[in-house]
């Protein structure tokens, strides 16, 4: 969360270690918003798009160093003059800094969207000033059930509870958090940048580390739950089984289970379903899972008290969670086999277990608006500035590449890899994938999953399981691999959305039997049939290279707000939206997908169903999301109005 605490020590040798910490371009940006002098990014120094570089956009020493001398004056003047208020500085010198911090060319279309992830207001811009003029009495009139407090929950919360619209809040869970409470396996942490997975309107510039651990990440969101009054709202302990909808007086019906087994009814005007994607762990279809007869359990809900010491231990699957744990048990296990059926591509990541330095955590807590530029550079990184990496090109037959940006890709993963592994040469092919980069999502590596791999009391073995049998695994050619301990790193029931609960909408249609297996929502956030039924983090609003969920929900929530609005002013009950216009969008996100290396028939992954369609990712740019939620059009929409559903 944000800190108004001020750092200690504005001395010289502060000032230096601070400087030496930073990310030059973003702390170029924050000299001139404390100048106004452009010179920096007028001159010579053009930092360039270099995401397998240094991060410091390519600047040769010679000129870091007249960067840093630049920063280091501008810096003590300000502290000297007592921290005097930045002058706003004109449109087209923010322009140049967006170009100059990025290393990119950034499209004009890019501007407004750009410009609101850099919050150089420093407010709450994706609140909006929520129907202000609407009477609290209209507002109180609308209910809301939220299901889940996880991030996208607490989210939801937090924007329902500063509109003024009651709610109610349920989690099967006893804590908020969601992923970041139930998965505490060893090793468990984030990968995208810590500062910019936080809301956008909670920084915390005291993240102890670059991607810090599972651990920091559910202090964080319980610490936002809390300060925004909803942790004390949420009911623990209370699952949602059944939603179903009355057409006659245009509310849900909703049936929870607490832990102890009972039963209640609670009705709603609308639901939020906050239930996340990865939530509900799967297991392998493999023949004698139940016959072991030693300890095994899934990485999603980790078995604390199974002491691994000395243990034999075997691992199936390497997604981004085992790849997470197994390093960090592989010292302590007596052995351990790690079956991998496809290996994942591996992103240099220097930084990945490296604490913030404290000189950073100065700068940002210190220096105006280098935070923002901070993040705004990490976003840009990390988002659409990757994005035609992964774009496939119908043209290009290269093999295990969609496009020539993405073979490129391809080439200097592959030779990052192959530094790794040296000379063993069968070790370095059972590591390589053979798909396209970005067609799973691709896991942050600093060395310590190939060393883990390496040691010699762990093995890797390709050979495809046949059975789990009571005293190990089975594989292929017939040989059993003893184990103590079985731990699935198998990931989640992810394109089970909103399973196992039972939604009854309008007719009595049964949500799952619509969907056949095949989850589809207009915006991933409103289904057909379904009034007031509004899903986050739904149906293709996942991503595989760009971007963080975080920046989705924020999207979502801001929509249903809009939608709500749109409900509460025109004095209607529900709305849904048009089937025409839900099926339009989905064929443009099937055909976007298609275009995608995650859509690449050389794909088999998590985010295609049994059908084999992308049902979990958003296959264009992140502006296209922000742009298509920022209000709800409500010629998408019909309506039902309140008189219809009271005279039924
Ligand atoms: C190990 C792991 C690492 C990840 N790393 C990243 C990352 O680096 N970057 C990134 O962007 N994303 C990452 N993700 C995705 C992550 O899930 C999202 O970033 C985010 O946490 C989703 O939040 P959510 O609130 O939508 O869902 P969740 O965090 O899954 O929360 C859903 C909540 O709903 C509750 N719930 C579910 N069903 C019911 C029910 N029927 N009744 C009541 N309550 C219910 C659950 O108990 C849970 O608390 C990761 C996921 C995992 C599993």
């Amino acid at each position: 969360m944000s800190t108004s605490a001020e750092a200690p020590g504005t001395d010289n040798a502060t000032i230096k270690q601070a400087i030496a910490d930073a990310h030059l371009p973003s702390l170029i940006a924050a000299v001139v918003h404390l100048t106004g002098d452009t010179s920096l990014i007028t001159g010579d120094i053009k930092p360039i798009y270099d995401f397998f570089g240094d991060g410091q956009g390519g600047l040769t020493d010679a000129q870091k160093a007249r960067v840093q001398a630049a920063a280091f004056d501008a810096i003590k003047a300000y502290l000297a003059k007592g921290k005097p208020k930045a002058q706003p500085l004109p449109m087209d010198t923010i322009r140049r800094m967006m170009t100059f911090v990025a290393g990119a060319e950034i499209p004009e279309r890019y501007v407004p969207f750009l410009l609101e992830e850099l919050a150089l207001e420093g407010s709450d811009v994706k609140s909006g000033h929520w129907a202000e003029d609407l009477p609290a009495a209209v507002k109180k009139s609308f209910r809301v059930l939220i299901i889940g407090a996880g991030m996208s929950g607490t989210l939801a919360a937090i924007r329902l509870s500063q509109a003024g619209i009651p709610f109610t809040i349920v989690d099967k869970n006893s804590d908020v958090g969601g992923t970041w409470f139930e998965n505490s396996y060893p090793g468990c942490r984030v990968d995208n940048p810590n500062h910019l997975y936080s809301y956008s309107f909670e920084p915390n510039y005291d993240w102890p580390q670059h991607y810090s651990t599972q651990d920091k990440l559910h202090a964080y969101f319980r610490g936002v739950a809390e300060k925004y009054g909803i942790r004390q709202q949420v009911r623990f302990n209370t699952e949602v089984v059944q939603s179903t909808y009355d057409e006659r007086r245009a509310t849900w019906s909703v049936r929870l289970r607490g832990k102890d087994g009972k039963e209640e009814t609670v009705e709603a005007n609308a639901i939020i379903s906050a239930v996340g994607q990865l939530n509900r762990p799967k297991y392998p279809d493999v023949k004698g899972r139940e016959t072991f007869k030693g300890k095994s359990f899934h990485s999603g809900a980790w078995d604390h008290s199974v002491d691994l010491k000395g243990k034999r231990v075997a691992v199936i699957g390497t997604g981004a969670s085992a790849f997470q744990f197994v390093p960090a048990i592989a010292g302590d296990v007596g052995s351990m086999v790690v079956f991998q059926r496809t290996p994942p591509w591996l992103g240099p990541t220097p930084d990945y277990h490296e604490a913030v330095g404290e000189g950073q955590k100065w700068l940002l807590k210190t220096v105006p608006f280098y935070a923002q530029w901070y993040r705004f550079w990490l976003f840009w990184m990390l988002t659409d500035g990757i994005y035609p990496m992964v774009q496939s090109d119908p043209a290009w037959n290269g093999p295990n590449s969609v496009s020539a940006p993405n073979d490129m890709l391809r080439e200097m993963l592959t030779a990052c890899l192959k530094m790794q592994t040296g000379e063993d040469e069968a070790f370095f092919k059972k590591c390589l994938p053979t798909y396209p980069p970005g067609g799973k999502r691709s896991v942050r590596d600093n060395g310590v999953w190939i060393a883990a791999l390496r040691r010699p009391n762990v093995e890797l073995v390709t050979d495809p399981i046949v059975e789990i049998t009571p005293n190990g695994v089975k594989t292929k050619d017939g040989k059993e691999y003893e184990a103590d301990v079985i731990i699935y790193g198998t990931g989640f029931q992810a394109s089970n959305f909103l399973q196992p609960m039972k939604f009854k909408g309008r007719d009595g249609v049964d949500l799952h039997e619509q969907w056949d297996g095949d989850p589809r929502a207009y915006l991933g956030i409103t289904v057909p049939n379904f009034p007031n039924l509004f899903v986050m983090y739904g149906p293709n609003t996942n991503i595989v290279v760009n971007g963080s969920i975080i920046f989705f929900s924020e999207c979502e929530i801001r929509y249903i707000m809009g939608c709500i609005e749109l409900l509460l002013r025109k004095g209607y009950a529900a709305m849904e939206p048009k089937r025409d216009v839900h099926d339009a969008f989905n064929q443009t996100i099937d055909a976007g997908n298609a275009g995608m290396a995650w859509g690449s028939p050389l794909v088999n992954s998590w985010y295609k169903n049994a059908k084999g369609r992308v049902t979990q990712n958003w296959p264009f740019p992140l502006v296209d999301y922000w742009d298509r939620t920022r209000a709800p059009n409500p010629a998408d929409f019909e309506f039902e109005t309140k008189k219809a559903a009271a005279a039924e």
